[in-house]
């Protein structure tokens, strides 16, 4: 993970849950993975709350 305002909502393991990757993770999470899924967007960098927002933006 690197410093990011931006996460991706992406899976890329087989069988795996959805997982938070920075830009540079999820491009090269990406490259050549059959099991790579694009979840979209979450902007701005998570906190902990106690009403999670999980709107994501395109
Ligand atoms: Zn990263």
């Amino acid at each position: 993970m690197h410093p990011t305002r931006k996460l991706y909502r992406i899976k890329y393991r087989p069988g795996g849950n959805w997982e938070l990757a920075c830009a540079v993770c999820q491009a090269r999470l990406s490259e050549d993975n059959p099991h790579y899924v694009y979840g979209g967007t979450i902007s701005g960098v998570p906190r902990r709350r106690r009403k999670p927002q999980t709107t994501p933006q395109n």
